[in-house]
């Protein structure tokens, strides 16, 4: 049984326990856009994106980075009072989508912070290298660095319907290569979405645990005002057949999940958090992602399970 003193394995006790003390993230919008937008993959983007819809309101790419870091950590010790150490989160659209050099840039003024522990990098698996990784790898020997790699859907079909512009085969090939080079790598997963059945979504389970993953997010779809997916959801278009969740439903497909998922991967969320302004369908009352991990870790222990109770090797 996993031996945290929740049943799965919780990205906030772990930074904790790795760093002595709490660790926050601070997001930061470096003015990079995404392969998928401007016509180098695709345009339009994934069919349920809109960066703006998360992006914490301090984060604007007219900053620079170390003023996001200041306004970032206003922001947050007025919120929690105390986060001693950060993560930079280099969270909008695709922020390894640039040269080497620039990115060397914008990675390191983060890390002269002080307060700055390490990054984590959200991007496209198209938007890596070999160069990129072999620089990361070096980073990562004197800081805590996280590549996040969204993958979204393990099937080829849901990922066309989504617009995502690549396969679960070119995720699987840069997820595979970026953690043979020490990396430390979080996925996304998106459930609900064009297609999705709960069987289906349940069967990722074997994928994602066959990959070298050090932690993943889980999000319910989640329409946002501004995206394809909006206009598809407003007009009924009959190719969209999303599959939306009561919150009590979701749980527990969560958990079936879970049970199935390798012990060692850290879960970081389980749910999206969008402002309800953002939003259109279902939006579960507004409840906030620190209480959906509760309600989570609740129904773990009600169903009597844990991270792994039913992973098979
Ligand atoms: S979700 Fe990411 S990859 Fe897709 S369009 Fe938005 S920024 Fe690009």
């Amino acid at each position: 049984m996993n031996t945290n003193a929740v049943p799965y394995h919780n990205y906030s006790q772990n930074l904790s326990k790795l760093f002595g003390f709490r660790i926050q993230k601070l997001s930061i919008d470096a003015g990079f856009t995404c392969p998928n937008r401007d016509g180098t993959v695709g345009t339009g983007g994934c069919t349920f994106c809109n960066n703006d819809a998360f992006n914490p309101s301090y984060c604007l790419p007219q900053k620079t980075i170390t003023q996001q870091i200041q306004e970032g950590k206003q922001f947050h010790q007025f919120r929690y009072k105390r986060a001693p150490k950060y993560l930079a989160y280099f969270q909008a659209y695709s922020n390894t989508y640039a040269p080497i050099e620039t990115l060397k840039a914008l990675y390191e003024e983060a890390l002269r912070d002080d307060d700055v522990v390490g990054l984590v990098i959200g991007t496209r698996c198209d938007c890596l290298d070999d160069e990129k990784l072999e620089y990361l790898s070096e980073l990562s020997k004197q800081y805590y660095i996280v590549l996040e790699i969204g993958v979204e859907s393990c099937y080829d079909e849901t990922l066309k319907l989504i617009n995502r512009g690549h396969t679960f085969e070119d995720a699987e090939f840069w997820i595979k290569k970026a953690a043979g080079r020490g990396l430390k790598v979080g996925v996304h997963l998106i459930f609900g979405l064009p297609d999705d059945t709960p069987r289906k979504m349940l069967e990722q389970v074997y994928k994602i645990n066959s990959l070298p993953i050090h932690s993943i997010k889980f999000h319910q779809l989640q329409i946002i005002k501004g995206t394809k997916m909006e206009q598809q959801f407003l007009e009924k278009d009959s190719n969209f057949n999303p599959l939306f969740f009561e919150l009590d439903e979701y749980l527990d497909f969560v958990v079936d999940f879970v049970e199935q998922l390798r012990p060692d991967i850290i879960i970081e969320r389980i749910a999206g958090e969008v402002p309800p302004r953002f939003q259109v369908g279902p939006v579960w009352g507004g409840i906030r992602n620190d209480r959906i991990m509760v309600k989570f870790e609740k129904r773990l222990i009600e169903r009597k399970t844990f991270q792994g109770r039913l992973f098979l090797k």
